[in-house]
Formats: C-alpha cells, sequence, structure tokens
C-alpha cells in the first residue's frame, strides 16, 4: 500500500503558531495535514481597489473612497444605540458615511484631513450611503492597494485571520511542492507550476495571477479525476468475467411476441448490449434515452438472456411505487412468454421481516433467478447465488455508490445504468466517466407529442371540465400539487385539500383517488393498482409520481403551482403522459404570476425534448443546480466548475486522451509524480466514500 510521503505532507502543529487548539479547529474544517492546508483553497478575497472619488461609488458592492473631512461628524443617539454621520462632499458627488456605536469618532477623525473609506455602499431614494466602513491613512492604504485578501470558508471558532496566518507560514516553510504534471502537458495548455498556483490561489499578486493560477488548479482537479477514471475503465477492459454468456432464443422470441416493434435506436442499442453480455468481458454500460423512450424492455431483454445462461439477476429502482411497477410488467412479460422457473421476487423496504427473510433465502438459494427491489437490495442481509447482472433504473436518483454497492453484490457482475436525465456530454464524462453510453436517441412512432399549455389560476375550472371530457372518453388525468397537507406558510396547492375539492366538484360523476409519499406502502400500492387498472380515474399526487410510473391510458396531465418545481422535473413529470397511442395534454399552472416564471415555462410548451431543456435550464440559470446533478458532480472537485470551466474540461479530456495514448500504464518516468497523485487521489476517494450511504 502507498505510504504517505512525509515530505509532501505533515502534521498542521509543524506550522510556526499553531497548537493544539488550533490544530482541533483545522480537524473540524477538514483540514488534517500541510498538504490538506495547501489544497484549503479561499472560498473568496477581499479587493484593495483603487479609491474614487465620493460621487463615483457604486451601490451593492464595497467600495473604496479618497475624502476629507469638512466637518465635525455629526452623532445621534437613540436610547443605547447611536450613529456617528459623516458626509462627504467634492466636485463630484455627496457620500454619507454611517458607523454604528462608535461616538467617539467625532472626536478622533480629524477635520480637515484626507481618509480611506472602504464599505459597502447603499442607495435610498437616489442618497448613497456607505456602512460601517474601515477606515486607513491614505498612505498605508497605498500600500496595501492592489492586493487581493483571501477569504476562506470558516467553521465555528477559527478565524479569518488564523487561517491566512497559517497559510502564510506554511508557504514560507515550504520549499517547493514536487511538480507532478510532466513540461509537455502543461506547455501544450499554458499552465503555470504548480509552486506558482499554489501561493497565487491563496496570496495573489495581481487579478491576472489569480486567474492563472485558478486555471492550473481546476486543470489538475478535472485531469487526475480523468485520468483516473481512465485508469479504473482500463482495468476494467482487461478484467475476464465470470460471467459468460451466450446468445439465447429466448430473447428472439420475447421481440417477436412484442405488441409492437423495436425502435431503431432500441434495436441498435440491444445490439450493444447483446454484444457486451457475449463478449466474454464486463459490461458497464449507461442508457440514456428521454422519457417514454423504451429503456425498461432492454434491461427486461437483459435479465432474461441472463437467466437463460443459468444466472440470477437483479433490478434496483428509486421507489417502492416503481418497484411494484416494473415487478408487474416483468411477471407480465414472463407470463406472456411462457417462460417458467424464474421465481421473480420483489423486495422493498416495507416488507415485513418474515416476508424479507423468505425472499432473502430465496435470493441466497438462488430459487429466485430474479430480484426487482429498491434500496433494499443493497442492504447487507441480501446476498445473492450467482448474481451476473446488476441493473439500476433511474441512475440520477442513486448517488454513484449505491450503484457500486449493487454491483458489490455479485463477483463483479454486469453492470446496466439507465438514466432519463439529459446531460451535456461533458458532464457524462465526469459522472459516468467509467461507463459507455448508449443513447436512445428516437421515440417509439406511435406516439403523438404531448400538447402544452402554461395558465394562470382563472383557467382551472376550464381545466377541471377538460379532465371529466377526457375522463368520459375512457381516460385517465394526473394533477400534481407540491404539498400534502395545508400550509400557513406555503401558500401553494395540497393534495388533501385538493382532492377534497375535486371530489365536490365532480359530484361523483368521476372517480378521485389521492396518492402522497406519506401514506402507508400498502395504500400507496393499492391506489397506484387502482389507477393502473383505471379504477381511480383522476389521480391527485405528490411528485412521488415523478420518476418512471406508467399508466399509459393517462392521457392529462395538470401541475399545480408549476413555477415550484425546477424545469427538469416538470419535464419528468410531463412524461407520465404521452405514453400510449392517443393525444396527450400537458397544462402547467402557474401560481405566481411572475414574468421571469412564464418565461421559464414557456420553454416546456415550446419543446418537449429534454435536451433541448437541459440545455435552456443551463442558460437560464447558469451554473445553477441543473437537474440535482451539479451536486453529485461536484463533490469529487474543490474548486474547477463542471459548468463555469466547461474549457478547462476539454482541455483535460484531450490531455488524458493523449498521455494515454503515449504511454497507457504511465511508465515513463517523466509520468512518475502522476501515476502517485491519481493512486492517491482515488485512495482518498474511496475512504470518503465509505461513510456514504
Ligand atoms: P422509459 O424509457 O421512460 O423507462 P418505458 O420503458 O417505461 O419508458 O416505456 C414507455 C412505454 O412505451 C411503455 O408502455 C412501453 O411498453 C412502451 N414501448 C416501449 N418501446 C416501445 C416501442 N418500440 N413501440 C411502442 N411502444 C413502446
Ligand atoms: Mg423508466
Amino acid at each position: 500500500m502507498a505510504k504517505k510521503k512525509e515530505t509532501d505532507s505533515a502534521d498542521l502543529k509543524t506550522i510556526r503558531g499553531i497548537g493544539e487548539k488550533t490544530e482541533k479547529l483545522f480537524r473540524q474544517a477538514g483540514v488534517y495535514t500541510t498538504e490538506d492546508l495547501l489544497h484549503y483553497y479561499p472560498r473568496d478575497y477581499d479587493a484593495y481597489d483603487e479609491p474614487v472619488r465620493a460621487g463615483e461609488t457604486v451601490a451593492g458592492v464595497k467600495n473604496a473612497v479618497f475624502g476629507k473631512i469638512t466637518a465635525k461628524p455629526s452623532v445621534r443617539t437613540f436610547g443605547k444605540n447611536s450613529i456617528t454621520i459623516v458626509k462627504l462632499t467634492d466636485e463630484t458627488g455627496t457620500l454619507y458615511v454611517h458607523w454604528f456605536h462608535m461616538p467617539f469618532l467625532r472626536n478622533t477623525l480629524t477635520v480637515g484631513k484626507h481618509y480611506v473609506f472602504r464599505g459597502l455602499v447603499t442607495e435610498k431614494n437616489g442618497r448613497k450611503t456607505m456602512e460601517h466602513p474601515e477606515l486607513f491613512d491614505p498612505e498605508k492604504y497605498e500600500k496595501i492597494r492592489g492586493q487581493l485578501l483571501p477569504v476562506y470558508a470558516l467553521t465555528s471558532g477559527l478565524s479569518n485571520n488564523t487561517v491566512r496566518k497559517a497559510v502564510a507560514s506554511l508557504l514560507e516553510m515550504t520549499g517547493s511542492l514536487p511538480e507532478y504534471l510532466p513540461d509537455e502537458i502543461r506547455e501544450m495548455n499554458g499552465l503555470c507550476e504548480i509552486n506558482f498556483a499554489i501561493s497565487q490561489i491563496h496570496f495573489p499578486d495581481s487579478r491576472d495571477n489569480l486567474i492563472t493560477a485558478r486555471n492550473r488548479l481546476a486543470f489538475d482537479e478535472f485531469f487526475l479525476f480523468l485520468l483516473g477514471v481512465a485508469e479504473m475503465k482500463t482495468q476494467q477492459e482487461k478484467q475476464d468475467c465470470s460471467w459468460p454468456m451466450k446468445t439465447g432464443w429466448k430473447t428472439e422470441e420475447v421481440l417477436d411476441h412484442l405488441p409492437y416493434r423495436l425502435t431503431p435506436a432500441q434495436d441498435r442499442v440491444w445490439g450493444e448490449m447483446e454484444r457486451d453480455l457475449a463478449s466474454g468481458k464486463l459490461m458497464n454500460r449507461l442508457i440514456q434515452g428521454d422519457v417514454g423512450s423504451g429503456k425498461t424492455i432492454l434491461a427486461f431483454l437483459a435479465m432474461i438472456m441472463t437467466f437463460e445462461n443459468g444466472f440470477q439477476s437483479a433490478m434496483m429502482v428509486p421507489t417502492e411505487v416503481l418497484a411494484e411497477q416494473q415487478y408487474h410488467s416483468l411477471v407480465r412479460l414472463l407470463e406472456e412468454n411462457q417462460i417458467t422457473g424464474v421465481n421473480p421476487v420483489l423486495l422493498r423496504g416495507s416488507c415485513t421481516a418474515a416476508e424479507k427473510r423468505r425472499i432473502d433465502e430465496e435470493i441466497s438459494s438462488g430459487k429466485a433467478r430474479m430480484i426487482v427491489g429498491t434500496h433494499a437490495l443493497i442492504q447487507d442481509t441480501v446476498s445473492f447465488r450467482n448474481l451476473a447482472l446488476a441493473v439500476t433504473d433511474e441512475q440520477h436518483r442513486f448517488g454513484v455508490r449505491q450503484r457500486e454497492k449493487l454491483s458489490e453484490k455479485g463477483a463483479a457482475p454486469h453492470v446496466l445504468v439507465m438514466s432519463a436525465t439529459p446531460i451535456p456530454r461533458t458532464l457524462a464524462l465526469i459522472l459516468y466517466g467509467d461507463l459507455d453510453i448508449s443513447v436512445l436517441d428516437d421515440m417509439p412512432a406511435d406516439r403523438l407529442q404531448v400538447k402544452n399549455c402554461v395558465v394562470g389560476p382563472s383557467y382551472r375550472k376550464t381545466a377541471w371540465n377538460f379532465i371529466a371530457d377526457e375522463v368520459k372518453k375512457g381516460r385517465q388525468a394526473y394533477v400534481i400539487c407540491p404539498m400534502v397537507e395545508p400550509n400557513e406558510e406555503l401558500p401553494c396547492e395540497n393534495v388533501t385539500d385538493y382532492t377534497a375539492e375535486l371530489k365536490k366538484y365532480y359530484g361523483g360523476t368521476v372517480n378521485v383517488g389521492m396518492l402522497h409519499g406519506r401514506m402507508k406502502p400498502k395504500e400507496k400500492n393499492q391506489i397506484m393498482e387502482d389507477f393502473a387498472s383505471g379504477n381511480i380515474q383522476v389521480l391527485v399526487s405528490t411528485t412521488v409520481v415523478e420518476v418512471g410510473v406508467n399508466v399509459p391510458n393517462a392521457t392529462v396531465m395538470l401541475i399545480e403551482n408549476a413555477e415550484r418545481f425546477g424545469l427538469a422535473q416538470l419535464h419528468q413529470l410531463r412524461g407520465r403522459v404521452g405514453r400510449g397511442k392517443e393525444q396527450s395534454y400537458c397544462i402547467f399552472m402557474q401560481g405566481d404570476g411572475r414574468q421571469e416564471t412564464s418565461k421559464r415555462l414557456s420553454v416546456l410548451s415550446e419543446t418537449n425534448d429534454g435536451f433541448r431543456i437541459a440545455e435552456e435550464d443551463l442558460k437560464m440559470r447558469g451554473p445553477g443546480d441543473l437537474f440535482g446533478v451539479r451536486q453529485s458532480g461536484e463533490a469529487v472537485f474543490q474548486i474547477a466548475d463542471i459548468y463555469r470551466d466547461h474549457e478547462v474540461l476539454t482541455m483535460a479530456e484531450e490531455a488524458v486522451k493523449n498521455l494515454k495514448e503515449s504511454d497507457p500504464d504511465l511508465t515513463l518516468p517523466q509520468n512518475s509524480g502522476l501515476r502517485d497523485r491519481v493512486s492517491a487521489l482515488f485512495q482518498r476517494q474511496i475512504d470518503h466514500s465509505q461513510s456514504d450511504i
């Protein structure tokens, strides 16, 4: 095992001025060694800019102002409180300066003298005020002008000053860090040297230097990560698999019996999967396809092929509702094709202890050949006899670690991951870099595009009548509300009241049901069954139906308080309709009447294409939380931002590709530093993820 090198990583106490107590505070902030501290990058910088004149300040930010005190400051007192006020006036305009609780300033500020005032400026009714500024002697200010002082993320007890001092003395004592990036890569990508980057990220001499330093460190994060992933992939490719399979007849028969034909994309992807499974190497494949593109059948085919070869397969899904549904579709498919001996089981968190014991036993004895379940599948009590295929549906709902946990259940099974989250390619590289990616880029041909509209609450009754008309034609509808119960602080629709109101409105002519996450699992399943069978005609629900639920007879989706959901989530919700032959409709009910919201929602009514929606979302929100994946993608990086540093990411990707071509195993001497960094990084990742779930 790689032992940590003492030279680049030592105890924090070796730094001058750090004792027990400070060391402990640093630990709480996740900083254990000197190396950690060097990589504890500032969150922001405080800039000592060139001072401006009184009339030239910009409201909303910190300003430094050069001005003369022309009269004795006035002090206003309110009980115990006081404000000291100075009026700075010159030919450019006027600025009021306020200090709180510092009446003594009246006597310490010298009339007729110049000062630099530095603080936040606000503007009210055209009057600009600087609040509670720092005060400098102009000559002293001149000495620090242009400096950018680091601002660190703090945990309680650790002051910014302590961190600054610690980093400064560490930088003084650390001679030079070893440069692990080969010169060639640095030159190709215009990157600065590592010691320069580290010292300038903490104490930049200029903005340009800061950018240069940041670029290098962001590049390093991407580069090392991608290199590590590429390494993992190389290892996987070398690995022979313990589950050699042959292509069989059963899948062919199933395909012949389906009530539809696979779309060209489904057909191509199934070909890829079949080849993977029969290749003698491990399959590691992600299927990306928009909602409704028909991913499930591909997973089922792979499970059937696995069964035909005598092995077990498991499918993990994120919700109980979905687990139930996938299980029933699977059972139906097996029955329709007279495939016997599978003994499929459904494993849920809500199973009773006795049920669970029975199911566990069937899984470990190998009697159950196909297993569908929720997170319950990755619990320690579940052990498989010969798990050869691990499928994760709606992967974006699980952490990467959970997916791994499922595959660790077998002796390295084939891995199939399915996701409806359309993500830009570079992001896929970070999140799923170790997987081969198949894209379902078409839709079943019998589908009609969902018709959309964005409306306000005055349209609600019309929408209800419209739903009633659809129900008369034999179809069904979903109504989504953000809340389960009324909540005074959040004035938006809730499932409980809404269901009652809708029942009253329809007066028994329409069968209305209710679903939310706080119901007992049994109740939930019953409601879903009643909806699937058509007994319930209109289902008022929270977003528990968001992922995967498939009731093709439902043709209307009415989403209340659409402003409360992200574009991606709305797109997923809409994906619950338009799954059959009939024309479907999605009504986005906007509760807030704001123009920004209308603009955002209009993207959804203009297109049903998930990839375009993802792009628009990204454009509008900038580097915001895109489809919830930002978090999981970003956890790996300290300084790099997958969106903002898109170009750096592309550079890093290219550099990894070139390196892997010229020195696939990093055996050349100039790459030895790199090899150590990568293995250290992954050791850290593994340490972190062990406490992850
Ligand atoms: P998703 O990709 O969102 O998981 P599903 O696999 O649930 O989508 O498929 C949605 C619906 O489309 C299901 O009712 C399924 O039976 C049907 N379907 C799948 N493939 C086809 C096809 N090639 N032609 C017609 N219908 C299909
Ligand atoms: Mg699905």
